[in-house]
Parts: C-alpha cells; structure tokens; sequence
C-alpha cells in the first residue's frame, strides 16, 4: 500500500473516530510527555484520573520538580511500574535545572531526559511540536505487520528497527501529531489484537494480513515472558497504636515505597516455620494475632502471593535491632506510598 494513501487513511479514520481525551486538547509538552508517562503500560480508563490528578497537584514542571519523591510515589500509588514516578520525578528536575523548565523540542534532545525512550520522545516531538518522529507502540506494531505484512520478530533485536524505519516512511509531513494519535487509536479499536473489524475497515482491500486470512497470526512475537513465582510472608509488628514499616530499597520491585517486614520463601510457608527465621528476642516476644488471607498481585515477569501475619508485641525492645524498621500510626500509614497489595490489606484488615 502507497505511504500517502495509507497516512491519509489513517486520518481520515481518526478524525472521525477519535476519543475526546484530555492531552489531545494541548500543546504542553509538560502535560503531553505526563500522560505518556502515565500510559505506559496503562489503559486509558485507568490512567485518565491520574492525569488529572497530576496536572491538578503539579500544574507545571517546577511543581513537580520541587515535590519529594515520596509525594510523587503516594499520587502514583496504584499504577504500577513505580520506577516510571521515580523517572518522571528525575526527568522533571532535569527539564527545570538543565533546560530552564522547557522541554527541549527535538527527538533526539528529547531522548537525553531520564525515563524518555524512543516511543516517548516521538511522541512529545510530534504532538507538541510537530515533528515528524513515527511513534512505535505495541498497536503500531500490530497494524504495520498485518497492512504491510511484516514478519520480523517484534521481540528480536532487529525487529523494532525494521519497524520504526517503516513508520518513518509512512508518517505524514503535514500531520504527524494526527497520524501519530491515529496509528494508535486505529491499532487500538479497528485492528485489535483478538477482533480486528476488518468488515468495516478502510484499508482491508490493500491489506496483507486480512488477503492472506493472517490476522492472528501477526505481529510475530516469539520471545516468551518468563514468570517467577514468589511468596511474600509480611510480618506486621504492633506496639500499641503503632505499626513497623519499611521503605523498600533498590533492585527490587516497588523501591521507595513502603511495605512491612517480609520474609520471602520459595514456596508458601505456615506462620511457626516463619517464625523460627526471626531472631531469638524477636521469637520470645512474638504471638501471631492474626494470619490474612492470600494477596495476589502480578507483574510482568513475576507472579507475587502476599500473606500477612499481625504480631503483637508489648514493646519494641526485640525488634530494635532490626534494620529499617519505623514506627507509624494508622493515619501516618494511610499517608504513606505503598504497593497496592499493602493498601488491600490494610483497608482490609487494619483502617
Ligand atoms: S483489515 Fe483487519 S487486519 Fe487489516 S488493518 Fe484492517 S482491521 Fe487490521
């Protein structure tokens, strides 16, 4: 299919069926590269409130930029991928003190900021400024192979170049930011994974994979996502009114924000097993009030069962020793960024 028919068509779609979201109504690249941060991995219905809580705490970049990060991961808390807060709260100090709170406006600039990859950089270059950088996403994908019929493995190291050189050739001159939004939406409601509605769709007669009855089988996806499975047991010390936390530190899931003491094990465990892995004090003065109920949460490439165990102490005298521990009341703990896991159990069980 010709690059201009196939732009012109991809517009002339979206002008028709677009969605009437917050961020197309801007040119801010501050606003723009927030809901791209936000989206990742994110579906609409889900990222649109955080959106708009975060445009409505940090209405600019110099906001954002002088938060904390522990401000910044609690509005975040419930969106996963936390290390996205940590970068957008990293890309914003360097927009304010590299680039005098300006977001540059080149793709290639672009890509220098902290948490920015090749997707996001296209997208603030084009939807803010215009530029005719192609977006490449996972609907990108799918509807490049399926029109054109792409084989490249998009999971193989050479596959999302094949990609990306085909996009370029095919973003519009004159409306890049349209073309970009419409590849998008069209991957997204027209050419969806499971349904595509080839019946009603504009390019179906110049289409490959709907001439060839290949819909299910493109874009080719080879590389399998290997899942781990981990057992979180948290023990949950109180001492009177106060509950013990701790802040989660790097090269792990959830850093920075906070959780309670864990022990993990490969496999699930009964409570006195788990107590016999504290220490000695720790053992003397510990009763198990309380078990919960399994919590399960999956990621990506790891599938996590959480059980709590509240462990009453008279003081905190045994578990003084214990590294990172805090002491917290129920409102400070309510304050506190946490893993959605956290917050299911403590509305649970504890608020
Ligand atoms: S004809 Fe079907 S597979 Fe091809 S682009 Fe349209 S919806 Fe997608």
């Amino acid at each position: 299919m010709e690059a201009k028919l196939f732009a012109n068509q991809i517009i002339k779609w979206y002008d028709y069926h677009k969605r009437d979201l917050p961020w197309r109504h801007t040119k801010d690249p501050y606003k723009i590269w927030l809901s791209e941060i936000i989206l990742q991995q994110t579906r609409v219905a889900q990222g649109l409130p955080y959106y708009e809580k975060f445009v409505m705490t940090y209405p600019t970049v110099f906001d954002l930029a002088k938060a904390s990060e522990t401000e910044v991961l609690r509005l975040w808390q419930g969106l996963g991928y936390y290390s996205r807060a940590r970068n957008l709260h990293a890309c914003a100090k360097m927009v304010v003190t590299a680039y005098n709170g300006s977001f540059p406006d080149s793709y290639d600039e672009l890509l220098k900021l902290k948490g920015i990859g090749t997707y996001t950089a296209a997208a603030i270059a084009s939807f803010a400024f215009d530029k005719a950088n192609a977006v490449v996403d996972g609907n990108v994908y799918r509807v490049l192979s399926r029109v054109f019929g792409i084989k490249d493995d998009i999971a193989s190291s050479q596959g999302p170049r094949v990609f990306r050189k085909k996009a370029n050739e095919l973003i519009s001159q004159d409306r890049p930011a349209d073309y970009n939004q419409g590849i998008m939406e069209f991957g997204a409601m027209q050419c969806s994974p499971a349904t595509p509605a080839c019946g009603l769709c504009p390019v179906s007669l110049e289409c490959y994979a709907f001439n060839h009855n290949e819909q299910l089988k493109l874009p080719v996806k080879t590389k399998k996502v290997k899942v781990r499975e981990r057992h979180f047991n948290y023990i949950v010390f109180r001492v009177g009114e106060s509950y013990y936390v701790k802040e989660r530190g790097p090269k792990d899931v959830w850093q920075g924000l906070y959780d309670f003491y864990l022990i993990e094990t490969p496999k699930e465990e009964p409570g006195d097993v788990l107590l016999e892995r504290l220490s000695e004090a720790v053992k003397r003065a510990a009763v198990i009030e309380d078990d919960s109920q399994v919590y399960k949460h999956i990621l990506t490439h790891q599938r996590i069962f959480a059980k709590f165990y509240l462990v009453e102490l008279e003081n905190e005298s045994s578990i003084a020793e214990m590294d990172g521990l805090r002491a917290c009341t129920v409102d400070e703990l309510k304050e506190l960024p946490k893993p959605i896991l956290i917050q299911k159990y403590l509305e649970r069980e504890i608020f």
